[in-house]
């Protein structure tokens, strides 16, 4: 552990005005980016006051805000690429957003290691681009990958249909640098893949929403981009589909995503939108990719199911594209998650509390890891608020989660996004309690209003 800047704590001091916020981190940092946002304080929590927006460009610089913050109890929101500032509670007002736009650089990529460390505002996109020159891929494509940060993406624990065969970010970070709301640096894990002795303190990181310290820089272990990809997606009755599913289940078969979706994805080839498709991925050698989709076509056939085939990385690609692209639109999302074999069954129902209340639903299951997702476009708040309740209330009867993944500000107001509180969280608060004592760190956003 080391420490950039000593702090003084001092109690009962009166928050400063945004512009008093401005001039001291300008004093402290001199020539860095510092505006103030009234747009981005609505999109956080509905504040009427701006933000103080600060770009640093060294850890030293984020430690030094951070001192000060936590010296002077200001309330501070890292932001990455900010598509996820709808996600978790609303948290209380804040005064320092620290955007990580400027702290880009890869610090290290080793491709016959298979590791790489990034800088938290590196772009997914960015990202994904030079290790594709390597033919590597961090396995990860959650909605809005495309605008999102890799800081983003880890403080969220961030996953998509590819969870199902490549596990999600907690199994991919193996080290992360992290600076402290009182200005320590501190490392965790390391570059290796087996570097934990003791408590795994990465992991408890992954998915913080940003509630316990800045991470400046994730090390991730990485995966070989599959030689041959082939896309089977088959249509028709939802009780087929599930068959279909639980067959893959219980088969040899080892597909890269098993996504069970219904709405309009652009899959024009069946010419009936309103139905349930299953889109199966065989990321594979050309041997075996082409004897999975095979596979699959017969298991179609067996169920009276329609299918098409897409081969190819572009056109595989295109698809999933086109997935992405939809639901990033959605005003609404709420992750679900339960028994794998009833989540189909559960997402019947979710539609038929939307048709009662008159809105507009696309679903995205995730069969074989036990998570849906539900995508709701501009439906009115009170639609809304009940739409979560009667979901929450249905998967909860039956000992599963919902939680909403993005919604406004006004909805996350009246509903909790993460629903009960369950046992063990007097630890989370111990944990929040030693790391962050003065609730700095996007104080609220958590479960429990952590
Ligand atoms: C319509 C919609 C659908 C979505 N669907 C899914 C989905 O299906 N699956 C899924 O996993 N996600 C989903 N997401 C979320 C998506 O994955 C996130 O948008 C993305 O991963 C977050 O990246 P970002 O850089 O934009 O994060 P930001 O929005 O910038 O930040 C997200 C959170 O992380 C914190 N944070 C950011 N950077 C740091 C840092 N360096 N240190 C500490 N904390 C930090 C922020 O304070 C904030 O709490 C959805 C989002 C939207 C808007």
């Amino acid at each position: 552990m080391s420490r950039f800047r000593r702090c003084i704590y001092t109690q009962g001091r009166v928050k400063a005005a945004p512009e008093q916020i401005a001039n001291r981190i300008q004093n402290l940092l001199g020539d860095a980016s510092i505006t103030y946002d009234a747009e981005l304080a609505e999109r956080i929590n509905g504040q009427r006051n701006p933000v103080v927006v600060v770009m640093p460009q060294t850890q030293e610089q984020v430690s030094a805000i951070l001192c000060v913050a936590n010296e002077e109890r200001w309330t501070v929101a890292p932001i990455g690429g900010g598509t996820h500032l709808g996600a978790g509670n609303v948290p209380r007002p804040i005064d320092v957003v620290i955007r990580t736009e400027m702290m880009n650089r890869i610090v290290d990529y080793s491709p016959s290691d298979m590791v790489v460390c990034a800088e938290a505002g590196v772009p997914l996109p960015i990202l994904s681009g030079i290790l594709e020159k390597e033919r590597q891929m961090l396995p990860i494509d959650p909605i809005c990958a495309s605008r999102a940060s890799i800081g983003g993406i880890v403080s969220v624990s961030a996953s998509g249909p590819m969870r199902a065969s490549y596990g999600t970010l907690r199994d991919m970070t193996i080290g992360l640098k992290t600076i402290y709301p009182d200005g320590h640096l501190v490392r965790t894990g390391g570059k290796v893949v087996k570097n934990v002795a003791g408590y795994d303190m990465t992991k408890l990181f992954v998915g913080s929403y940003g509630t316990l310290a800045f991470l400046s820089e994730m090390t991730f272990k990485l995966r070989p981009l599959p030689l041959y990809r082939a896309l089977v997606i088959v249509s028709g009755m939802h009780s087929d589909c599930l068959a279909f599913v639980q067959s893959i289940i219980h088969s040899q078969l080892v597909p890269s995503r098993t996504e069970a979706l219904y709405g309009s994805f652009g899959i024009d080839a069946f010419g009936h939108e309103k139905t349930w498709c299953v889109a199966v991925d065989c990321d594979e050698n050309q041997i075996a990719g082409q004897f999975q989709a095979n596979a699959l076509g017969k298991l179609a056939d067996r169920f009276h199911l329609s299918s098409i085939t897409i081969e190819g990385p572009e056109e595989v690609g295109a698809f999933w594209r086109r997935y992405q692209q939809k639901l990033e639109l959605s005003q609404l999302v709420i992750r679900f998650a339960g028994r794998p074999k009833t989540l189909m069954d559960v997402s019947e129902k979710f539609r038929a509390f939307s048709a009662e209340l008159g809105i507009d639903t696309c679903f995205s299951v995730s069969v074989t890891c036990g998570i849906g997702r539900v995508f709701v476009q501009g439906a009115k708040i009170d639609a809304n608020e009940r739409f979560v309740r009667m979901c929450r209330d249905l998967v909860e009867a039956e000992g599963g989660t919902a939680v909403i993944e993005n919604g406004s500000v006004m909805l996350r107001q009246s509903v909790d996004s993460f629903g009960q509180v369950k046992n063990g969280f007097h630890l989370m608060k111990g944990i929040k309690k030693a790391i962050d004592p003065n609730q700095i760190m996007n104080p609220g956003r958590l479960l429990g209003g952590i």
